[in-house]
């Protein structure tokens, strides 16, 4: 029969893998914990509304980037594209924004992309939202939350973070006018697609790809000189914030993010060492969106990061976990008696040493291959268990690394009543 094979762009990921996204995910849960951050786990289907009411109709996700289908009773239903409108969903729903509230939260989230490095149909995210607080200080909270995150990580001297204020919808208006009237004069050199966002969502020609367009850009009209006062005055503090805490960044003028629900802060963490696709971070504030999607005007701001792109960030740089053995223990039985002490003694084995990978041997065959996958396993000790060994209320404990400097024998034979502490003997050793 042919072979059924994963949805393009929908990646498996593997035991060698998982080891660094469990690092990347614990380190993650640690920084964020030690700022107050309680987790949220929403789910992956939603109605398609709310993402439409909240990213934006005229976006890159909205328009083409979707997975939206008709539930069995017709209702339209959306994989969720990013996490912030279903963490708001959330919480408006479940009254958790009735004081400040601070929240992450991890996961796929789904796009209909070109697939390439960097960059999947279903891809994960480490989202971060906190609500409730409207000033600067809440802004430089979360960013200098993502810095400590990646001196944790290792990557600090890899990512450098842009910044910037859209300002408030009142004064990204203005701006849009001035930006459209300076581009429509120059329609014809502009690149097709952002002559195709000029009605749409002129500020999203900003950060058009093309080299042309950019350079016609040069001359535009600058959005900070758009900014009303009170968000002139919440970007200087939040500079200023930045500062005292040692955070470098560069203030990029056209950072305007792919969303809608943005308001004033913006911010992207970005890295030269994955090509193409080197926004590893990104977020922002959005004090609209709660009132947007039915609640009461609670102001917001957060960031998401993709864990894919900096898993690859961090086999780029040469950050590897350990990766543990597949076994400490590896227990080895010789007959159906042998079996059955080996089975038993794994359990209590397991029940005392709740640390240990304690690896059973399955499936029969001869000692010695039952030994040569003991060997391959990584294990340090092989347990024992053949038949004179059951006859004898015996086990044998075999060293399978080279460890003869420490003056071990290779191997022991205790009763099995002794096994436990034999054991803890053995492992505080070769602990020291
Ligand atoms: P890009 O410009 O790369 O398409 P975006 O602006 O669409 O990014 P956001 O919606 O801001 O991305 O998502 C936050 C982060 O999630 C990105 O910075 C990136 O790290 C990650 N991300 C977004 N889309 C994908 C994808 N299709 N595959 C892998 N990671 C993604
Ligand atoms: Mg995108």
């Amino acid at each position: 029969m042919s072979e059924i094979r994963a949805i393009r762009g929908m990646n498996d990921i593997l035991p060698d893998e998982t080891v660094t996204w469990r690092y990347l995910e614990s380190t993650v849960a640690s920084v964020l914990g030690s700022y107050g951050y309680g987790e949220i786990r929403m789910p992956i289907v939603e109605q398609t509304d709310l993402f439409k009411r909240s990213i934006g109709e005229v976006t890159d996700i909205v328009e083409k980037e979707m997975y939206t289908f008709p539930d069995r009773n017709g209702e339209s239903l959306t994989l969720r594209p990013e996490g912030t409108a279903g963490c708001v969903r959330a919480a408006i729903q479940n009254g958790l924004l009735n004081t400040p509230r601070r929240l992450w939260y991890c996961g796929p989230m789904f796009r209909y992309e070109r697939p390439q490095k960097g960059r999947q149909r279903q891809f994960h995210q480490i989202g971060v939202e906190s609500f409730g607080i409207a000033t600067p200080d809440m802004d430089a909270e979360v960013i200098l939350m993502s810095a400590r995150l990646w001196q944790r990580l290792g990557i600090a001297d890899n990512v450098r973070l842009e910044l910037n204020s859209i300002g408030s919808s009142q004064s990204r208006s203005a701006y849009r006018e001035a930006l459209v009237g300076y581009l429509r004069a120059r329609f014809d050199e502009l690149d097709e697609d952002s002559q195709r966002r000029m009605d749409s969502n002129p500020l999203r020609i900003l950060d058009s790809k093309n080299p042309q367009t950019q350079s016609l850009l040069d001359g535009a009209p600058s959005l900070a000189d758009y900014l009303d006062e009170s968000s002139a005055a919440d970007f200087a503090r939040l500079r200023e914030l930045l500062d005292a805490a040692g955070v470098s960044y560069r203030v990029n003028p056209r950072l305007v993010r792919g969303l809608d629900y943005y308001n004033n802060t913006v911010f992207e963490w970005v890295t030269e060492s994955l090509g193409a696709q080197g926004t590893v971070c990104a977020g922002g504030r959005y004090d609209g969106l709660v009132e947007q999607l039915g609640g009461k005007p609670v102001p917001g701001v957060g960031f998401a990061m993709g864990v894919e792109r900096l898993t690859l960030l961090l086999e780029a740089v040469g950050v590897q976990p350990p990766a543990p053995p597949e076994a400490d223990i590896y227990l080895v039985s010789f007959g159906p008696a042998a079996e059955c002490a080996a089975l038993v003694a794994g359990e209590n084995l397991r029940e005392l040493f709740p640390g240990l990978r304690i690896v059973q041997h399955a499936g029969g065959g001869s000692f010695k291959s039952q030994m040569k996958k003991a060997d391959r396993s990584g294990a340090r000790i092989a347990l024992i268990w053949g038949e004179d060994e059951v006859a004898a209320g015996n086990v044998t404990l075999k060293h399978l690394r080279d460890d003869s400097a420490e003056g071990r024998p290779g191997q022991l034979t205790v009763a099995a009543a002794e096994l436990a502490q034999t054991l803890a003997g053995l492992l505080a050793d070769g602990n020291q």
